[in-house]
């Protein structure tokens, strides 16, 4: 490609809601152009190269693990998402609209409905299973918040996979392959990344991993072990049970009078404990279906944190919200002075898994200004869940290494379903006696257009991009430096055609623009390569640059074309 003739606006201004690193470049090198602001984005030649070349690599490796494309609608009837009861529970993000017949529809921001209406209609044997169908198309969320450019998008282009089985162990054979697969595809990306538990929602247990590229400006906290190689995203995060070295107060169970001692800090002081000793009671409206909602208290010890979504799914509520201190009177709770035990009638209460047996407890007494102290958990018949976050330093399960947090981009998502949906959408097979039964089901996503972002994330410097050899969107780039000069000229002709004769992918930089600016836009397309051809050609010499790190190495120029000839 001849840089004259290729549509790239690169600019110098810095997009002003762009804060990351890749939002700022992908705009800056022209490889994509935002469409209102409003999480929309059309990616113009140089970004539809790179989106195609991420896509290819996903494809081929799904591919050769036996997996095949197909291409659903985007526009999907609601009826589906009513089927499965998604519909209601979806929320706001589901972009639901009404064609001229008065039909209702949702622009799919994924596709179990619809992947799972296409099998039930053409699958009914065990013979024709296992099944893995996928298709890498546009999804639709709207987003409360879409931000960061490409990194949460209202469109965006996402690989939706889902594979149907006829058991439990034959879905989680594949969710091993897929597992395995989508490694090699963010290994071909040139990706660092950690393969983490992830929370399964209502489904509960390991059967849900995430791929996290790691990047300082990931949304995602994860927890990992640098001993082994544990991780997982700190809704799911899971610690070895730590005792604590500090004295168990001693106290026969009685009641104590705590005034203005609303906090663990204010009453850990007020005691002489560790705040391991005390009980934090945290009040949280959980809503469900149908607009039902209730307060719930969840009861930790005092040297933890409240982990929200473990709670959520502990309560199996579509969300958690804050209550007000109004709220928590209406139904006799006492900000501050809150506890598990002697909670008003009516208000659930659920504990963490490690107040199981407990003892020499301090918790509030549901009374303004009073505690209780003394009390004991042991034998207990409670609702116990792991409400707890982990923190740094806590130990890993596995080998008893302190754990610490990173930063992570969410770019793959892969789940064990069951039969979540199956069932639901009669989607049924015939097994070997001739008994229906429903598929077992597992799914699969590969955030494609959010990897462009988490490549560039990953892979910049302080002057643009530096894309990883297989994302590039060329191979390598030719600077005549002087367009004048015949000789440069004639120079980077012949290494053009010859490179694109030997099937490279090659940008010429012909343009007839100062050399300064065509190697400012050199740096901020972040080519892996590019030949110089400069003033130094009079003495038989052009300048090899990698572009991570603006390496340069001078090459002579009658042996720059066996160079390239060997490296490319
Ligand atoms: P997130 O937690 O980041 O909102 P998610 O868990 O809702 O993502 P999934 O439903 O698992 O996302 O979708 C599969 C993949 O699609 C994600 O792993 C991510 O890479 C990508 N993705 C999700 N939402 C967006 C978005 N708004 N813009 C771009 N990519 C997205
Ligand atoms: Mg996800």
């Amino acid at each position: 490609m001849r840089f004259s003739r290729l549509l790239v606006p690169t600019t110098k201004e810095t997009p002003n809601d762009a804060t990351l690193a890749s939002h700022i470049y992908l705009i800056r090198g022209g490889f994509i152009q935002s469409v209102g602001g409003s999480g929309l984005y059309n990616f113009l030649p140089l970004g539809k190269k790179v989106l195609d070349k991420v896509r290819a690599v996903v494809k081929d490796e799904l591919d050769k693990a036996g997996c095949q494309e197909v291409s659903l609608s985007f526009v999907t009837p609601a009826s589906l998402w009513e089927e499965s009861g998604r519909y209601e529970k979806y929320g706001k993000e589901l972009l639901r609209f009404k064609d001229r017949k008065n039909n209702e529809f949702v622009l799919g921001p994924t596709h179990e409905e619809m992947m799972v209406n296409l099998v039930r209609q053409s699958v009914k044997s065990y013979k024709q299973l296992p099944l893995n169908l996928y298709q890498i198309n546009l999804k639709f969320r709207d987003e409360i918040r879409p931000r960061f450019g490409l990194m949460r998008g209202r469109e965006f282009l996402m690989k939706d996979g889902y594979s149907f089985h006829v058991n439990e162990e034959d879905m989680k054979r594949e969710f091993d392959l897929m597992e395995e697969t989508y490694r090699k595809i963010f290994i071909r990306l040139g990706l660092e990344f950690r393969v983490v538990e992830a929370d399964s929602g209502a489904i509960g247990g390991s059967g849900s991993k995430e791929f996290m590229v790691l990047a300082d400006s990931g949304e995602d906290t994860i927890v990992v072990c640098d001993n082994c190689d544990y991780g997982a995203n700190i809704e799911a995060a899971v610690r070895k049970e730590k005792p604590c070295d500090a004295k168990a107060p001693e106290a026969d169970f009685a009641k104590s009078h705590t005034p203005d001692t609303t906090t663990i800090e204010d009453l850990a002081t007020f005691f002489h404990v560790d705040p391991y000793y005390l009980v934090k009671t945290v009040a949280k409206r959980a809503l469900y279906d149908e607009g039902r909602s209730e307060i719930v208290l969840f009861a930790l010890r005092g040297s933890d944190e409240l982990q929200e979504v473990k709670a959520c799914n502990a309560v199996d509520a579509n969300d958690l919200v804050d209550v007000t201190e109004e709220e928590l009177s209406e139904v006799g709770l006492e900000a501050g002075y809150m506890g598990p035990t002697t909670a008003p009638e009516g208000v659930r209460v659920v504990f963490d898994n490690n107040l199981k047996d407990a003892s020499s407890m301090i918790c509030g007494a549901n009374e303004k200004d009073y505690h209780l102290v003394g009390n004991s958990f042991v034998g207990l018949d409670a609702d116990y869940h792991d409400l707890a976050a982990v923190q740094e330093g806590d130990l890993c399960v596995h080998c008893g290494s302190p754990l610490r947090y990173t930063k992570g981009i969410e770019a793959g998502h892969i789940f064990q379903l069951g039969t979540q949906y199956s069932e639901p959408l009669g989607c049924n097979f015939l097994d070997e006696n001739g008994k229906a039964q429903p598929m077992v089901m597992g799914t699969y996503g590969i955030g494609v257009s959010r990897l462009l972002a988490a490549i560039i994330e990953q892979n910049h410097d302080d002057k643009g991009c530096i894309w990883t050899k297989e994302s590039a969107p060329f191979d390598l780039q030719i600077l005549v430096s002087n367009i004048k000069d015949e000789e440069q000229v004639a120079l980077g002709e012949k290494l053009y055609e010859a490179m694109k004769a030997k099937g490279a992918d090659v940008l010429l930089d012909d343009r007839k623009d100062r050399f300064g600016a065509k190697m400012k836009d050199y740096e901020l397309l972040g080519v892996p390569h590019a030949v110089v051809i400069g003033k130094k050609l009079a003495d038989g010499l052009v300048e090899f640059v990698s572009r991570d790190g603006m390496i340069k190495e001078e090459i002579s120029s009658e042996k720059v074309l066996n160079f390239l000839m060997e490296r490319f």
